[in-house]
């Protein structure tokens, strides 16, 4: 392995996991099940801190100079406009502390992953990389990670060059105890080393974007290969439920998903019970109906980050969707749940007349899919959707059949689908996956009533 890149993920985690993040960490364990007025009381303060810094950044500088020494919350949502990408984009120093891009080494720059078409630079400060690290590591805690314990990873990071046609495709992290495995080589034929490596290396929880692990189990059975884990935690993309099906039954794992972004304004993560717990600790998460107003139903998460002191994002309207859910949780943990997260790295696809389809309910489409490797949903006009299928080897007529009636069953049918069976269908640059792709610039206009009802099973779609 080159030791360059060795050396890089010692610093990496020499930096990240020093004993003042893993002291962070076990506070925020012991501060879980802490009742909720301890948890607001703890927001307030964490909200004041960064209230008080924003009145350095140009955009806020006048909300923030007039804030409350109380009621910080209310205050927010009262006097911050929500802003998005495109506020961003248009004016980035007026969000940038002081004005001006941060120096060199001043900042770490992201940059999202632009799957709306308007990727955004967001520089992060030193500080707020180490707290990351802090929330990552309880949410793994959760998932039964402890600490030295190895875990693979098959995410975006580039672990070997991608004109690499053999072994090895992953990289060793000792200091790390990760076993990177490269997620754009991940295919029929190396599937069976990528197994075998794992194996070898003795890990047993995986890291993984829920297509990368979908793909990984699809490809295993497959290749007919047992391979198994105690945990599989999955972020960064939609998870949908027939992935989770899927790696769950072949890794033979219970699944984590965890929801973040790269502008690291919201962090919510699964507990044992399968309830998505949301960080009070880590920003303040909103869910705003259209006309930004909090709601019950679904809605938009809107977020406000309390640490990165280099480009704050206050009221940071994201482009996912989900619900509260007000039900405690059983695992005693009295962090909020949410529910029902979906939009992530899915293009907003439309009925005929013009109203959204969530993107969850794509996922009806090809739940239980046989033969099936890879699948997208392309909207190519008002009333048509082209389907590609990435067939196995297995894969006859009817497997794709079955997708298009279930589509027209489930999810609309008077949308006029058909399915092309492509060789492969890429990732994105970042090595995520879209599952849905929208190609219309504009929303088909609404109809002047409502049209009927519509199955069942649909009934739950955003409207
Ligand atoms: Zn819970």
């Amino acid at each position: 392995m080159p030791l360059s890149q060795t050396l890089k993920y010692t610093l990496r985690h020499v930096a990240k996991r020093n004993p003042w993040v893993l002291r962070r960490c076990a506070e925020l364990i012991s501060r879980e099940r802490a009742h909720p007025a301890m948890h607001r009381v703890r927001q307030e303060r964490l909200l004041a801190n960064i209230l008080a810094h924003a009145r350095s950044v140009p955009a806020y500088a006048r909300a923030a100079a007039a804030a409350p020494a109380r009621d910080g919350l209310a205050y927010l949502r009262d006097a911050f406009p929500i802003i998005d990408k495109l506020s961003l984009r248009a004016e980035p120093e007026r969000y940038l502390t002081g004005g001006r891009l941060p120096g060199r080494h001043a900042a770490l720059l992201a940059e999202t992953s632009g799957t709306t078409g308007t990727p955004l630079d967001v520089y992060r400060s030193f500080g707020s990389a180490l707290v990351e690290e802090a929330f990552h590591l309880q949410s793994w805690h959760w998932a039964g990670w402890r600490p030295g314990e190895k875990q693979a990873v098959l995410r975006g990071e580039r672990v070997v060059p991608i004109a690499q046609r053999s072994a090895p495709f992953w990289f060793e992290d000792p200091a790390g105890a990760q076993l990177f495995l490269s997620t754009r080589h991940l295919d029929p034929d190396t599937v069976a080393q990528l197994a075998a490596r794992v194996l070898s290396y003795g890990a047993r929880q995986l890291r993984a974007y829920p297509s990368a692990a979908y793909d990984f189990a699809t490809l295993l059975t497959e290749a007919d290969i047992e391979l198994r884990f105690d945990t599989v935690i999955t972020g960064s993309e939609m998870l949908y439920d027939f992935q989770r099906e899927r790696i769950e039954s072949v890794f033979g794992a219970r699944v984590f998903d965890h929801y973040g972004m790269a502008e690291r304004v919201a962090f919510a993560a699964e507990c044992e019970l399968g309830r998505m717990h949301v960080n009070p600790e880590y920003g303040v998460l909103e869910i705003v109906d259209e006309d930004g107003n909090p709601t019950d139903d679904e809605g938009t998460i809107v977020g406000t980050s309390f640490f990165n002191r280099v480009m704050p994002f206050i009221r940071y309207k994201m482009n996912d969707s989900a619900r509260w859910n007000h039900e405690p949780c059983a695992c005693g943990r009295t962090y909020p749940v949410i529910e029902g997260i979906g939009g992530r790295l899915a293009d907003q696809l439309y009925d005929i007349d013009g109203r959204a389809v969530n993107g969850t309910v794509i996922g009806f489409a090809f739940d239980g899919m046989r033969n099936v490797h890879k699948g997208q949903v392309i909207q190519t006009a008002v009333d048509r959707w082209t389907i590609r299928i990435v067939p196995t080897s297995n894969y006859r007529a009817i497997d794709g059949e079955r997708v298009l009636a279930k589509l027209a069953e489930q999810v609309s049918a008077r949308v006029r689908a058909h399915i092309e069976v492509v060789r492969d269908i890429p990732s994105l640059p970042s090595g995520k996956y879209k599952w849905v792709v929208q190609t219309l610039d504009r929303r088909p206009a609404a109809p002047k009533r409502r049209a009927q009802s519509r199955p069942a099973l649909t009934a739950g779609l955003a409207v």
